[in-house]
């Protein structure tokens, strides 16, 4: 069972074990659904902070025209990508945003003239090496479309002196509720394995693993007709790796250990075990950025939660609100007392619905009361269960103890950089206590000291 071309590595027959998790209960109501075109809005407001690392600077004026693809912001920094309109029209205005979690950035409110008309200069691409490839995947705009929002050109910019030899394809998609990948894979399959071939001789691959949550039985199944197919997977590279619904399997090092059973040392980089992990979506993406030309100017966004009247995946431009997007499916049906932007475990709580979608947007769920209520905080009971659930092995009694005492040395040694804030030990806290907002206060307190 190993790949064709030449070196031998097997592939695993089932996933190796993990430590910890959590099995919240998965509500993916829209799976089944196909995903929906919103027209453009009346204005779209795209931020300048779109990933993580440096912010872009625009490049566009107000009165200024715009085309569909068109760049309208972009940094000389490392870590960045260009931002492009998402809509043809008119730059109305440039704004200071302040992000839900704080930061402001600069943002370009572009007006629709409704056409969507294509800016004329984008082309086609056929990257040949390393240096094309990045710089392609740099100019398409591409961030981690799973959540993270990570400039995808870094990932595959795989260090001189590491061999990658197995690539990850991340469909684990663990979060409650989002269903935006499983709708990719059922509606774009061919295009997960032609972004696959598209890079897999530049980087070295020798294995690619798709691994998907049993909870997505038509994924698995289109896929795995896909991979068993010759013309579309010559190499024999190609496997799905069926895991046990369990949350967090999405998350970079927990997949890698269940993929390949190697465990990504503290402060470490995937390509440091061998792998390269990418989210479904983007690696679609990479294929259809490579046959159009046309960049991320919009995202497949899962609207769900028990106070949106028609729950639905829809793909809308980056910048549109989320006023505008639940307009689209159908308003509310009960009064919005919780909103999120993400997943129920990993999501950022937004205050209104005046927020904006971004690159890396994969949800917004709105719940009523009934959802809504949170347990009140009481006193821990020492019942360990958080350090059982936690995937990373911590402690978050400990940690708690540790940062109230001010002891950095101690909070380094029990390993709180590691936290991925994955909310496993919040979620089984039978206290209630707030336990990755205590986890993020300590990985502040040592960031501070650096
Ligand atoms: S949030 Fe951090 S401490 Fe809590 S379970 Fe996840 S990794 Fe562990
Ligand atoms: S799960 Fe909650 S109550 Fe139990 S040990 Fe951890 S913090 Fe304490």
């Amino acid at each position: 069972m190993s790949a064709k071309n030449n070196i031998n590595i097997p592939f695993p027959k089932k996933p190796y074990r993990t430590h910890g998790g959590v099995h919240p209960r998965h509500n993916k109501t829209t799976a089944g659904v196909e995903s929906v075109i919103m027209p453009p809005p009346e204005y779209v407001t795209i931020s300048m902070n779109q990933n993580i690392g440096a912010d872009c600077i625009p490049c566009v004026k107000p009165g200024d025209t715009v085309y569909l693809g068109q760049i309208i912001g972009d940094s000389d920094k490392y870590m960045s990508v260009p931002i492009h309109a998402s809509v043809s029209g008119t730059v109305e205005k440039i704004i200071k945003q302040r992000d839900p979690l704080g930061r402001i950035s600069d943002a370009v409110v572009i007006k629709s003239d409704g056409l969507m008309t294509p800016y004329p200069n984008l082309k086609a691409d056929n990257p040949q090496n390393l240096s094309e490839l990045t710089d392609t995947v740099r100019q398409s705009g591409l961030v981690g479309l799973g959540g993270a929002g990570f400039p995808a050109h870094i990932k595959l910019n795989v260090p001189e002196g590491k061999d990658v030899d197995t690539l990850i394809i991340n469909f684990a998609e663990c979060e409650p509720y989002i269903t935006a990948d499983h709708r990719e894979a059922l509606e774009n399959s061919w295009d997960v394995f032609s972004g696959i071939y598209a890079f897999k001789d530049i980087i070295g691959i020798k294995r690619v693993i798709i691994a998907i949550e049993n909870n997505k039985p038509d994924a698995i199944e289109v896929l795995k007709r896909i991979a068993d197919n010759p013309t579309y997977d010559p190499d024999d590279l190609v496997r799905i790796l069926v895991l046990k619904a369990s949350y967090p399997y999405g998350a970079e090092k927990v997949l890698i250990k269940a993929c390949t059973n190697r465990v990504v040392p503290e402060g470490g980089l995937p390509s440091d075990v061998g792998c390269l992990v990418m989210n479904i979506t983007s690696v679609s993406f990479i294929s259809r950025y490579i046959k159009s030309g046309m960049p991320l100017i919009s995202k497949r966004v899962t609207v769900d939660g028990s106070a949106v009247k028609e729950p639905k995946n829809i793909i809308a431009p980056i910048g549109t609100s989320v006023k505008d997007i639940i307009e689209f499916c159908g308003g509310y049906k009960s009064e919005p007392k919780k909103l999120i932007l993400g997943g129920p475990m990993m999501g950022v709580a937004i205050a209104d619905d005046s927020e904006f979608i971004k690159k890396n947007t994969n949800a917004i769920l709105a719940f009523d009361e009934t959802e809504s209520s949170l347990m009140r905080e009481t006193a821990c009971i020492r019942c360990g269960r958080c350090a059982q659930s936690c995937p990373m092995l911590l402690t978050p009694p400990l940690i708690e103890q540790q940062l109230k005492l001010n002891n950095l040395d101690e909070l380094k040694k029990l390993g709180v950089m590691n936290c991925m804030e994955c909310g496993c030990c919040a979620y089984s806290c039978p206290a209630g206590k707030h336990l990755v907002q205590m986890m993020r206060n300590a990985k502040a307190k040592l960031r501070s000291v650096k």
